[in-house]
């Protein structure tokens, strides 16, 4: 973690969820109450059919409620999109953009996550700015060209600590159970701090890094401990209420 950054926990719940996986969302909802409220923000993401009640489910409780990629355009002609401004009239507050898998199944480029992140700001959404380097890269030993070049091109200038969260999610631990050790995280989280106050000085400095890749109740705490990590971006485990707050709490230190 990072001193005097207040950690946050973001759900990611993809293609997952219908009407009844509310009962989760409301236990995850009372669970984000106080006190644990105070040490660390709490999120979910889920599908666009959810969003609008999800939020009715979180008002009064300190739940945030994001959106897992918006369009760029504000409205019009774009079949099947939604807009960040809808995701606002949803009463969300965050967006994920740029997640591997929209990057890999919708060919998504660093200058889309970039309109996609000004979209997020002009509507008064906080942007949750997913990077990472595939396996191949990885093993290649470019993973961070591969960082500095997509948090160069997807992140605008005028970036902040309020607007901005990044989340660092190596995609070969998406989903697969594997993570890199916390040294490894360690020295990316480092080297992406180093990067965005180098850029953006005191935003920097103060902007929440989350790791995401296979993070679960058990290894939640090796991660936690880690510098420069800020908190989790959470897949599978935040399909399960228990799941989800046990790493809540381990973020919370309670
Ligand atoms: C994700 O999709 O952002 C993610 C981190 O998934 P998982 O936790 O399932 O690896």
């Amino acid at each position: 973690m990072t001193p005097d950054i207040k950690p946050l926990v973001a759900g990611n719940w993809k293609m997952n969820g219908q009407r009844e996986q509310l009962d989760q969302l409301a236990l995850i909802a009372r669970g984000a109450s106080n006190p644990i409220s105070e040490k660390v923000d709490i999120v979910v993401c889920p599908p666009t059919t959810l969003l609008y009640v999800a939020t009715t489910f979180s008002e009064d409780t300190p739940l945030g409620v994001g959106a897992q990629d918006c369009h760029a355009q504000a409205g019009g002609a774009h079949t099947g999109d939604i807009s960040a401004e809808m995701i606002k009239d949803c009463m969300a507050q965050y967006c994920i953009v740029g997640h591997s898998e929209r990057r890999t199944d919708h060919g998504e480029s660093d200058s889309d996550v970039y309109q996609k992140t000004l979209a997020c700001w002009r509507a008064g959404l906080t942007a949750i700015i997913c990077i990472g380097e595939t396996e191949a890269e990885y093993d290649a030993g470019q993973a961070e060209a591969v960082l500095a070049r997509q948090l160069q091109h997807s992140i605008p200038d005028g970036a902040n600590e309020r607007n901005t969260i990044i989340a660092y999610e190596p995609v070969w631990a998406i989903g697969t159970g594997k993570t890199p050790s916390p040294e490894d995280v360690g020295n990316i989280h480092q080297f992406l701090r180093d990067a965005v106050v180098e850029r953006f000085q005191g935003p920097g400095e103060r902007m929440r890094i989350l790791y995401g890749g296979s993070v679960k109740p058990a290894n939640a705490a090796e991660m936690m401990k880690v510098s420069n990590v800020d908190g989790a971006l959470v897949g599978g485990a935040s399909l399960k209420a228990d799941d989800f707050l046990a790493i809540c709490a381990v973020y919370s230190g309670m």
